[in-house]
């Protein structure tokens, strides 16, 4: 692995720097520097208009959709430009990272035109409808039904998990059209506008709570013919490049998130004394090499891309990435519990306040239960193992794809075997 950039990178690392510089507000880079009230305030509000008309957001898609066509490389060095300066990039997670790299893939030019440049501009926002009440990790047993009327689909069904699922503009959704098709074979992936009267959604409450996902209902809701993603009954590949883009992560920054905060909880424990239990500070030391493991696996990553190698070790990376980071998490936020202490058990944020979350940005704590940011993490860190495919779903595929162990036995084999 050879650990330099190439030249032409790191002359670009100098352009994004000098940009980052020219654009953030005055003293960003001082020591102690704090963003706060009015000015912080405005700072959110134009920060996104900015960095869309520096050409940022999104910039590895293509020129002609808007993108700036970066290289991996190129991509890499951006990212950690703003993760080390601390600039939020911003990421509609579902439209920048979920269904734009998805319509990228596999949409018509139309489709391109047409729902590129609104998603880079922020102009319509997106939810994932792939859940349902009886169809999670088997997402293949969705019911939710669509049947072509005239111009126009008709949508027949129920939702649920859908983050967002109450601002959304369009909901990115897996419906069966062939009821007579193999399971996996009469899908399709419909970009189907959210505010009719065929669509109710209702906010669930979640545990610390606030309610960021909803059940979704779709009575006879209409989304146009044209808005097939990837071709009628193609749906399942389509949904599996989507799930690819939720399962990875930028390679050379994700464990950054982490580093940043493995400080507050090490402050934490220095504050309350924690540290200079031995248990403690062996467990610190633990999600400390955890997190370098991250790093050096980034590294490994992007040398592969770079040197168009194909390691199979690399490959294992790709599939286990999304499991390690997830379980780390989980293992450090109770870490994080223990070294609180009582002091963990009382809500410590402020009521309707918006707390900066480690690793997370800006998120508000809910009206009626104040958690600080570390207690926000901790709760959050207790879904991070479900959303876009489990922990044990993860094991499954590297299992019987990397592994080539036998494929778990049917349903009706399993219940055989019971009785
Ligand atoms: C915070 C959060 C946000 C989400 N946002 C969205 C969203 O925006 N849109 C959306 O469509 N969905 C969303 N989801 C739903 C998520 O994708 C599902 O929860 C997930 O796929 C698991 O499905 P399930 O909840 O039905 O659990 P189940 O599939 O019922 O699984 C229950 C348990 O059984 C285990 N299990 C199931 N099958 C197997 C097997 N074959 N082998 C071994 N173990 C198995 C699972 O690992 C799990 O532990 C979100 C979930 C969370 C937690």
């Amino acid at each position: 692995m050879d650990l330099n950039y190439p030249a032409e990178a790191e002359a670009f690392r100098v352009e994004i720097r000098a940009w980052l510089e020219e654009h953030l507000p005055d003293g960003w880079f001082d020591e102690g520097f704090v963003l706060e009230g009015e000015a912080k305030a405005q700072f959110q509000k134009e920060w996104t208009t900015t960095l869309f008309e520096g050409g940022w957001i999104c910039a590895t898609w293509p020129k002609e959709y808007g993108g700036k066509g970066l290289s991996t490389m190129e991509a890499v060095v951006l990212n950690e430009e703003f993760a080390k300066a601390g600039a939020p990039m911003r990421a509609d997670f579902f439209g920048d990272t979920l269904v734009g790299p998805t319509i990228l893939q596999w949409g018509t030019e139309e489709q391109k035109q047409d729902f590129l440049p609104k998603i880079l501009s922020g102009q319509i926002a997106w939810c994932q409808g792939f859940s349902e009440p009886d169809a999670g990790s088997d997402l293949a047993g969705l019911k939710t039904k669509a049947v072509l009327d005239g111009d126009e689909w008709v949508i027949n069904g129920q939702k649920i998990w859908t983050t967002q699922g109450f601002s959304a503009d369009y909901i990115f959704i897996l419906c069966r059209t062939d009821p007579d098709a193999s399971k996996h074979k009469g899908i399709s992936y419909l970009l189907c506008p959210m505010k009719q009267p065929g669509i109710e959604v209702r906010p669930i409450e979640q545990i610390d709570g606030s309610a960021e996902f909803c059940e979704v209902f779709l009575t006879d809701a209409r989304c146009p013919k044209d808005n097939v993603l990837g071709g009628v009954n193609n749906g399942w590949n389509v949904a599996m490049a989507t799930l690819g883009f939720e399962r990875g992560t930028s390679a050379t920054t994700g464990y950054r998130r982490f580093e940043k905060e493995l400080d507050v909880i090490v402050e934490k424990a220095r504050q309350n004394g924690a540290i200079d239990d031995p248990v403690i500070r062996q467990r610190l030391a633990k999600a400390y090499s955890e997190i370098q493991i991250m790093r050096v696996n980034g590294l490994r990553s992007l040398t592969a891309v770079v040197q168009k190698k194909k390691d199979p070790g690399v490959a294992a990376l790709g599939l286990t990435n999304k499991m390690y980071w997830s379980e780390y998490h989980q293992r450090v936020m109770e870490l994080a519990m223990d070294i609180l202490g009582m002091d963990g058990q009382v809500l410590s944020g402020t009521l309707g306040a918006e707390e900066t979350v480690p690793g997370y940005g800006a998120r508000h704590t809910s009206e009626r239960y104040p958690a600080s940011p570390l207690q926000s993490a901790f709760f959050f860190s207790r879904s991070e193992t479900i959303w876009g495919g489990t922990a044990q779903i993860q094991r499954n595929i590297v299992g019987e794809r990397f592994l080539g162990l036998p494929k778990e036995p049917k349903v009706e084999e399993k219940t055989a075997t019971k009785v």
